[in-house]
């Protein structure tokens, strides 16, 4: 089995993974990167050259794990395109709305390269996915086969992320390769906890996002939403507005789900803002509410809180209303996205507030904001203004994803020969790798190096 790891750094970055096994070739996930433009912003695909592809299998529909799959499908117009049901339609949405930034992206700094594919490619991409049911064994030609057939096969498990998000089980040369995507052991106020296979896995590859934050001992996700209210309820007291920057899917549909066990508590009751991205997201929320594992599966998001909705026009004259939240994208506060444009207007006014409530690239507008000292000046866009921190910061632990210890446990359950670490900073990465290496000592971790082929 041959494998290449296909993002540019070791990072979060652009998630991408070749493999080469049973006389197949596939690329698990084709994400764009979140802070670089133009080809810094591809995968790797340069290192695919001359080979051709029968399968894309996608885990989810966040923008690093599905944000260049047109741009891939273009290149090998024969490989055969696998998700769920719910990341198509996510994914279709979002792969959308990426055409409408690209081209303002053109508009405002020139980049020729941009958009990367327009509104007809990615219908005519969307045509060509197959969904496929979690907990069935398909081939790569996309036919349901025994889990036990001699062909190499995948299946998809739930991850407890985001809505359609998958870890996908390989089982080829009669060895099996498990790749967790973004996973989440633990529920969360929609989603419930990954149900991940328990069997014998021989090859782990293992997502490390927040391998470099440890959980406080005292962390309990229903202490944290205690403390989430109460400081809403401050907030206003203060006389001003909070400002929540989400991403469009998962943490906007999670902390629309949360305020709404707070009004129906009778804890609080306030007017939220929504981006128009996020909103189409919650739709899909809505019906699919029944279908699936989750919780809360009668509640309707759009219905019940109503949120009124903001968009990349009506955002430039939206006001910094008191007693209201505006749960706006993107999570890290990208320059020209809604979430940065409004905390323009927040950033420096002592009545006002942001709530953190995920993870942020430290390099990133939020990532800066939330490190940034009272009184310090920071820029949240390269042709904005120095402002200086008047408002109030706070941060919650809300993640989507699995905590560094969970992710340890699930390793040392499963014991696999390999285990291959993905997705993750430097930091993360090393310490993941440095404390697998102890509790694992008869298990090889791998950092993959990019670009480089290994033999698994
Ligand atoms: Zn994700
Ligand atoms: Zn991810």
């Amino acid at each position: 089995m041959k494998f290449t790891n296909l993002t540019r750094r070791i990072e979060i970055g652009a998630n991408s993974y070749y493999l080469e096994a049973g006389g197949h070739r596939l690329v698990l996930d084709s994400g764009m990167h979140p802070k670089f433009q133009g080809d810094e912003a591809l995968p790797n695909l340069n290192a695919l050259s001359g080979r051709r592809l029968d399968a894309i299998i996608i885990s989810h529909s966040h923008q690093d794990h599905i944000g260049t799959l047109p741009v891939l499908m273009l290149r090998q117009p024969k490989a055969r395109v696998f998700m769920t049901d719910a990341t198509a339609a996510i994914g279709s949405v979002l792969l959308h709305n990426s055409v409408n930034v690209m081209t303002r992206q053109r508009e405002e700094t020139g980049l020729t390269l941009y958009p990367l594919f327009i509104h007809r490619g990615v219908d005519r991409a969307a045509e060509l996915w197959q969904s496929c049911a979690l907990r069935q064994t398909y081939t790569l030609s996309g036919e349901r086969v025994p889990a036990d057939s001699n062909e190499t096969t995948f299946e998809f498990f739930d991850a407890g992320h985001v809505l359609g998000s998958t870890g996908v089980l390989l089982r080829t040369e009669g060895r099996t390769l498990f790749y967790t995507g973004d996973v989440n052991f633990d529920d969360q106020t929609i989603a419930q906890s990954a149900m991940f296979p328990e069997e014998k896995i021989d090859i782990l590859m293992m997502e490390c996002t927040r391998g470099d934050t440890p959980v406080p001992p005292t962390w309990s996700r229903a202490g944290e939403e205690k403390r989430f209210s109460q400081s809403l309820l401050e907030a206003f007291e203060r006389g001003g507005c909070v400002l929540i920057p989400v991403f469009a899917l998962g943490k906007t549909q999670e902390v629309l789900a949360m305020l709404h066990k707070l009004r129906r508590e009778k804890t609080l009751d306030f007017p939220i803002y929504i981006g128009g991205l996020s909103s189409k997201i919650s739709e899909i929320y809505d019906r699919r509410a029944q279908l699936g594992r989750r919780q809360l599966p009668r509640l309707q998001l759009l219905d019940e809180l109503r949120p009124f909705v903001l968009n990349a026009e009506t955002i430039h004259d939206a006001q910094t209303r008191p007693g209201r939240v505006y749960a706006l994208s993107s999570g890290m506060m990208t320059p020209k996205t809604l979430s940065n444009i409004f905390a323009q207007r927040v950033v420096d006014q002592a009545r006002h507030s942001i709530f953190f409530v995920g993870y942020a690239d430290p390099e990133s507008p939020a990532g800066i904001l939330r490190n940034a000292r009272p009184d310090e000046q920071v820029t949240l866009d390269a042709d904005g203004s120095l402002q200086r921190v008047r408002c109030h910061i706070e941060q919650f632990q809300f993640s989507a994803h699995a905590s560094r210890e969970s992710l340890i446990a699930f390793a040392e359950r499963l014991s696999p020969k390999k285990v291959l670490l993905v997705h993750g900073d430097p930091l993360a990465v090393e310490w993941m790798r440095a404390r697998l290496a102890t509790d694992l000592p008869n298990s090889e971790i791998v950092v993959p190096t990019p670009g480089m082929e290994l033999e698994l």
